[in-house]
Order: C-alpha cells, then structure tokens, then sequence
C-alpha cells in the first residue's frame, strides 16, 4: 500500500490539488481493486468520516480524467475503479457473482492494440473482457 506522502506526490505529480476527500479515495482504490464506487465510498468513509456520495463520485471522476484511476465498466456491472492504469491490460469477469481479476496481456506490450483490420482508425485502446466462474462459484 502506498504511504500517504506516494500518495500526495502522485496527486501533485498531475497537478491536482491534495485534498482529504482525494487521498482517502486514491488510498480506497488501492486498497480495493476494481472496486465499484459503494466500496470505494465506504472505504472513504472509515478513514474521512462523513463525506458525500456525490463528493466521492467527482473525485473518481476528477482521478480518471487525470488519468490516475482506470474506470471499467463489464456489461452488466456498475462502474469499478483500480489504480493500475495505463497498460491496457483486461480482466476476467465471473458470471456468478461478478468478482473481477487481471488478465495481463498475452504477448508482449499491449498487443491487442493491433488490429487485424482498423479500418483506419488510430486506435489507442482495446477493452477484452473473458467472462467465466470464478473458482468459488465454479466449485459450488
Ligand atoms: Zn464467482
Ligand atoms: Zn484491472
């Protein structure tokens, strides 16, 4: 877990001011990847004490358009937040009960960003998601 120095120097490092609200909720985020915006809230709120739904949900917001936060969305699923970001890497999904997990890229750096054909299309992301049973719901 990053301390809450790393933490403010990643906040400055994008030139956003470090305020409780936004430590508390990049600390959230870290804590609990892929993370829908509940958790990330309640997580905010055991460490901040009060604060609102919707000052949570403009941080999140405010952390994405920075670029700090990767926000995903699966069919079917609200929004989840994580903090690693910027390797396009994809997840797993379980059908069952939704529980999420990492998939790294097959072969080398971002590989899906080539696609057989673009159709001329600079493109800059690739969204794959395996869906399946994760290993409790596989074995229940
Ligand atoms: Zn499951
Ligand atoms: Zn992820």
């Amino acid at each position: 877990m990053p301390t809450v120095d790393e933490l403010t120097r990643v906040l400055r490092g994008s030139s956003l001011r470090v305020t409780g609200p936004r430590l508390a909720v990049l600390e959230a985020v870290h804590a609990h990847p892929h993370a829908d915006t509940d958790t990330v809230l309640r997580a905010a709120r055991a460490s901040l004490g009060a604060v609102s739904h919707q000052a949570v949900y403009d941080v999140l917001r405010t952390l994405t358009d920075a670029g700090l936060v990767r926000r995903i969305e699966p069919a079917g699923s609200v929004a989840r937040y994580e903090t690693r970001t910027s390797d396009n890497h994809h997840h797993v999904v379980c059908r069952g009960c939704g529980a999420i997990a990492d998939v790294d890229c097959a072969v080398g750096h971002s590989p899906c960003l080539t696609a057989s054909d673009d159709s001329g299309f600079v493109i800059d992301e690739a969204e794959v998601v395996y869906w399946g049973r994760c290993p409790a719901c596989a074995a229940a």
